[in-house]
């Protein structure tokens, strides 16, 4: 159990960063002087530094798998990036923030060279999910993660383009997450009210809702398609954003299924800062979450999974969906 306070200010904190960076950016494109890749970074850095804050302060022996980290932002920001981010924090935070305190927060738990993951709790930070969204005004994500020994338990997310359905630009969103293995999701705003949630009832496959990535480069929009089309649903249905928000949606029953699949012959490992948050809303939302051959997601090797691909599910067409990639597979074999 984790105390729910601390963690909701630090997340509305980070949110409130990266919305300023977003504003900011956009003052500037209008200037002409946007270089497009530098705010995300701003916003990641900062984002990262007000979670490992929080956790130096209330969860300091616990281990964190994280995105970026101290050495990153000594070895690869411009000096004028690191000023950029310090002073954003010094704001956002009220509080006298150095170069140093940056750096302790970005490492905060995190392990050189990790190859498993340890017993007890490890917190898994991604602190903006979604950068091509983020970049573009589309949709983006904070997640963090609890596993407890390797398995995912806890989720904290917040969605800032929650519930607009065309950009991350907006002052709606939300915040998910898992308290006493229930999933809820409240408001961005201090005063907003929490409600439980749960994953779709729906049983048509015909009718249900399908969620994938935004970008063409991140997954096989062809193999996903296929996939949907041999267990029954509709490809008609699927809607596209960026970001770990799918599993939000998912998990509230705004979309039935998620599929990641990734490209024929693509090698590139799934990371555990992209799945950890959203595997443990969506099961404790009622639903379920496996890996192309129906297996639960592996988070027991550090930062990366073995596994190939996710099935999201509100669990009603869970096996269908691994019979069709099941398939898919066998067929493309051939
Ligand atoms: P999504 O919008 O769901 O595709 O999620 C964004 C995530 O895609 C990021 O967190 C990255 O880890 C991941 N990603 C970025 N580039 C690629 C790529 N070329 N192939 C697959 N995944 C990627
Ligand atoms: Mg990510």
């Amino acid at each position: 159990m984790v105390a729910l306070d601390p963690i909701m200010q630090a997340l509305r904190a980070a949110a409130r960063l990266c919305r300023t960076v977003q504003h900011q950016a956009m003052r500037g494109m209008e200037k002409d002087t946007g270089t497009g890749q530098e705010p995300v970074t701003i916003a990641d850095y900062g984002s990262q530094a007000i979670l490992g804050r929080m956790l130096a302060a209330h969860y300091p022996d616990d281990t964190v798998i994280a995105e970026e980290s101290g050495y990153q932002f000594q070895e690869l920001l411009t000096p004028e990036q690191s000023i950029q981010i310090i002073n954003l924090l010094t704001t956002i935070l009220d509080q006298n923030i150095t170069h140093d305190h940056a750096i302790t927060w970005l490492d905060q738990g995190q392990q050189d060279h990790m190859e498993s993951t340890p017993p007890g709790r490890t917190w898994v930070i991604d602190p903006i999910d979604g950068t091509k969204g983020f970049i573009a005004m589309r949709h983006y994500a904070i997640g963090l993660g609890i596993l407890t020994d390797g398995k995912p338990t806890g989720a904290f997310m917040v969605c800032p383009g929650y519930g607009d359905g065309v950009s991350g630009y907006d002052d709606d969103g939300a915040i998910f997450y898992v308290q006493d293995e229930t999933a809820y999701m409240t408001g961005i705003e201090a005063d907003a009210i929490p409600r439980r949630i749960q994953v779709s009832t729906r049983t048509n496959p015909a009718q249900m809702r399908v969620v994938q990535s935004f970008e063409p480069s991140h997954v096989s929009k062809e193999r996903i398609a296929k996939v949907l089309t041999g267990a029954g649903l509709s490809a008609d249905s699927i809607r596209e954003l960026d970001s770990m928000e799918k599993y939000a949606l998912v998990a509230c029953g705004d979309a039935d299924v998620f599929l990641r699949i990734p490209r024929p012959g693509s090698t590139r490992p799934h990371k555990a800062w992209d799945h950890a948050a959203g595997a443990a809303l969506v099961e404790a939302a009622g639903g379920r979450v496996t890996d192309l051959d129906g297996k639960p997601l592996d988070f027991s090797q550090g930062m990366h999974l073995p596994n190939r691909g996710m099935i999201v599910s509100n669990g009603v067409i869970h096996d269908a969906l691994v019979a069709s990639v099941t398939r898919l597979l066998e067929d493309e074999a051939e």
